[in-house]
């Protein structure tokens, strides 16, 4: 099961519970076995599937609720964070240091990942300001070489490797030492992969961390392979001892859920998913973010996180956010940005509610919806722009006449007012973690 159509089920069964006319606890015990088949059909180990049952009953205890009480709210917090829980890996990696060189070592099998993702990553750590290489380390697949300078030259990346010498503990030496004089602060060495675990591939893993010593350790990990991905990682870590897990293929992957629990459960760090084969579709990994975005509830995050390292002119946008405060202006930029950014479906789901306003659309209905919104920002004032959209409920009137001059609806109005009030109370939930965020960034 994909892992959109993972959430859509998940989200389903709260809300039809909650939805529905008798909420008594058979309907509960209904939704929380429905929540664990959809987890156990996307490859979630059992032992997983069957604590995060307990862990739901034992927070929500249905025959003690009072009357009084939210249930819809407490059902939906159990849920989401017993998720959280089994994608969580309660480790944190190792963050390089600004003005000094970060030496990170890929390692894996060869079709995992590796080429494609050490060039996104480099391409991330140079959004944010690190100077950054790649060195290609990987003298066992003919044309590994030519596709990491194809990847780097189309980053703008400087890269090191050579087309004549066999050994790959030499490449790596020789590009890891010369980057390291010119004062590189990210160096990525790519090596190379077999088919199957097997020992060559291990002693020459082991030779080449011997001769660069890394800063960092990564493994990258197909998500397609599920459960299996415990295995799979305890073997490699077992000879080459890493410090993070990157795993790609999140977005076709049948398994993708499965892989994610699989490496949390070994409590090794997952610093990143991959999620497509463009150079920009990689996600820095969060268990809060990733749940929120499964279940349509979207990621401010990691949306802030996109638009920085696009390098969109998104100032006064962050500035609200940093500042708790999300107005109709705001909402209108990043649908505008959306529009640019592409493919839609992607980033839709980092903006809370439009997963689920846009779910079945194709790329096309959804771009004509994302197009309408903008019609209705356009028509408002520059005062309703800039508000909180209050101004529409103390008068309604407005809405009317900006339905009017935009060719759509009260509903729509309304529907798009709905949205910027998600965000914005998102944004003030936020205020502490973006302010804590640019911090840490201009401390670096
Ligand atoms: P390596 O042998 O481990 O270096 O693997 P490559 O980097 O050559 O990748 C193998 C294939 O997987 C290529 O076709 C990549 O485009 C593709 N790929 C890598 N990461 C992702 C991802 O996150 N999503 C998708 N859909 N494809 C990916």
């Amino acid at each position: 099961m994909v892992l959109s159509d993972l959430g859509r089920r998940i989200n389903s069964a709260v809300n039809d519970l909650t939805r529905s006319a008798t909420l008594d606890e058979k309907a509960f015990d209904g939704m929380i076995k429905e929540i664990s088949n959809a987890l156990v059909e996307a490859d979630v180990n059992i032992k997983l599937v069957s604590s995060l049952r307990k862990q739901i009953k034992t927070a929500v205890k249905f025959n003690e609720l009072p009357a009084h009480v939210n249930k819809k709210r407490i059902i939906q917090k159990a849920v989401f964070d017993a998720l959280v829980d089994i994608v969580n890996p309660h480790q944190t990696p190792y963050n390089p240091k600004k003005g000094k060189s970060n030496v990170i070592m890929f390692v894996g099998l060869q079709g995992a990942g590796k080429t494609t993702t050490c060039t996104k990553l480099a391409r991330w750590y140079q959004a944010r300001g690190f100077k950054t290489c790649l060195v290609c380390a990987d003298t066992f697949r003919a044309g590994a070489f030519d596709q990491l300078k194809q990847n780097a030259t189309k980053a703008k990346i400087p890269y090191y490797g050579s087309l004549t010498q066999t050994d790959p503990v030499v490449v790596a030496r020789d590009g890891v030492e010369k980057f390291k004089k010119e004062k590189f602060e990210i160096i990525i060495v790519d090596t190379s992969g077999r088919h199957h675990q097997e020992e060559a591939l291990f002693s020459e893993m082991q030779d080449i961390q011997a001769a660069v010593k890394p800063q960092q350790t990564v493994m990258v990990l197909d998500a397609s392979i599920g459960q299996a991905a415990e295995a799979q990682s305890r073997a490699f870590k077992d000879a080459a001892d890493f410090g993070a897990i990157i795993i790609t293929k999140t977005d076709g992957a049948a398994a993708g859920g499965g892989a994610i629990s699989a490496v949390a459960a070994t409590h090794t760090p997952i610093v990143f998913i991959g999620t497509g084969e463009h150079l920009l579709d990689m996600e820095k990994f969060n268990p809060e973010s990733f749940v929120s975005k499964l279940l349509g509830m979207g990621d401010m995050q990691g949306l802030v996180d996109h638009v920085q390292s696009l390098k969109l002119d998104q100032k006064e946008t962050m500035k609200n956010i940093t500042e708790g405060k999300f107005t109709v202006r705001d909402l209108r930029d990043q649908l505008q940005n959306i529009m640019k950014m592409g493919p839609l479906s992607k980033m839709a789901g980092m903006i809370p509610g439009l997963s689920g306003m846009m779910a079945g659309m194709d790329d096309d209905d959804a771009s004509g919806k994302l197009k309408r919104m903008v019609y209705i920002c356009d028509s408002m004032t520059l005062k309703e722009l800039d508000s909180d959209g209050k101004i529409f409920v103390e008068q309604p009137t407005r809405m009317t006449r900006v339905a009017r001059g935009s060719g759509t609806s009260v509903r729509e109005v309304e529907e798009l007012l709905t949205q910027q009030r998600t965000m914005a109370h998102m944004a003030k939930n936020m205020k502490g973690m973006a302010g804590n965020a640019q911090k840490a960034k201009a401390a670096m």
